[in-house]
């Protein structure tokens, strides 16, 4: 294969933006397109924006995410102080909890010292700033990040890119393995990369799911998670707001939809108002249900990449060029 120097990426989130940041730290020239007008408009403007890094991914087990996700959380804060600060989030435990939670503190900060290095410090919470549904008595605190602000983050990773990006390009197709058609130019590259997400017309994943947060108007500042319909629900402060989520569904959520949801939220947290109701932020991810694993694959013309969270985005796009 001759030698590799521009790499052309399709999708402006910020997978698509990480890749072309990590290639251009490594002298890659970057070619990225983009169908809308603003960056990271679509899934990652609509995300909960929890780097998670702490004890959310403890349930699964699934230790290699655990160990990549606390690594791409410590990266991000480093890097991005500005845009991302640390959050302490609270699991709300249940009052009838079978296991002690001291005990379960100490499992949690044993296995964080064993997989990441150190102790993400969990603590056992009492206090809470909020009337809670009577199930829940108490919770268990670690530090997990949040971005603060999207635009900025998008901003500042921008500045990073050695190349040029294109935005409001419709409509691709692959003229060769090196020429990407858009509906205004043919644009050449020597390796195309595709993160453009599943309604991407060139995307091999049929199959996606809608993605959505609830949105309140609040003063509160908290970041909780509770246990309802057998998975967590997180309830996490902006500026003025607390946003809700997620809930996944097959197709765009109805309004009965949002009604039910804005139901289970109260059921869980009384004291929020659901007439502070803004909106509902909504994003299509791959698969029925969010996938879990970064997924690599080779196509004919192009590499096609399949993206879990955007909290690994930079472990991604180490991945990404890695295999090319
Ligand atoms: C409601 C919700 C909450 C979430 N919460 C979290 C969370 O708290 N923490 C976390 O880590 N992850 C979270 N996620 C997952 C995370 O948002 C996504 O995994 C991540 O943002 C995906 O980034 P992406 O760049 O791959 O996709 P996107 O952000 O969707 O970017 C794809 C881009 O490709 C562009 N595109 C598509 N087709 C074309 C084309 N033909 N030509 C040019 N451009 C094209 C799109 O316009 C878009 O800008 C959440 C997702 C949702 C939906």
């Amino acid at each position: 294969m001759n030698k590799i120097q521009r790499i052309g990426i399709v999708g402006g989130g910020l997978s698509g933006l990480a890749l072309a940041s990590a290639a251009s730290k490594k002298g890659y020239e970057i070619l990225l397109v983009e169908k809308n007008n603003v960056l990271a408009s679509e899934a990652s403007g609509n995300s909960l924006r929890i780097i998670h890094g702490g004890l959310r991914y403890f349930q699964t087990l699934n230790f290699e995410r655990i160990y990549h996700s606390v690594k791409a959380q410590e990266d991000l804060l480093t890097r991005y102080p500005k845009y991302i600060s640390k959050l302490k989030c609270t699991l709300l435990l249940p009052k009838n909890l079978i296991i002690p939670s001291y005990l379960l503190t100490r499992a949690y900060n044993l296995t964080s010292c064993l997989i990441a290095g150190h102790s993400n410090g969990a603590t056992i919470e009492t206090n809470l700033p909020f009337e809670l549904n009577k199930r829940f008595t108490h919770g268990l605190s670690w530090n997990d990040a949040t971005i603060i602000d999207t635009n900025g983050l998008v901003d500042s990773i921008k500045d990073e890119i050695k190349g040029q990006i294109l935005l409001n390009t419709q409509g691709i197709s692959f003229k060769s393995k090196n020429v990407l058609l858009t509906n205004k130019e043919e644009l050449e590259a020597d390796i195309w990369v595709l993160m453009g997400g599943p309604l991407c017309e060139l995307s091999s994943r049929k199959e996606h799911c809608y993605g959505w947060n609830l949105i309140f108007k609040s003063d509160k500042t908290c970041a909780i998670g509770a246990k309802s319909n057998g998975r967590f629900l997180f309830f996490v402060s902006r500026e003025n707001q607390i946003a809700a989520g997620t809930w996944y569904t097959k197709d765009y959520p109805t309004e009965s939809q949002i009604n039910q949801a804005k139901q289970e939220i109260t059921s869980l947290l009384p004291e929020l108002e659901l007439d502070k109701f803004i909106k509902a932020e909504v994003g299509v991810l791959p698969g029925i249900t969010p996938t879990e694993k970064i997924e690599i694959l080779k196509h004919k013309t192009h590499i096609e990449v399949i993206t879990p969270k955007l909290t690994t985005c930079f472990h991604q796009a180490q991945l990404v060029l890695e295999s090319i």
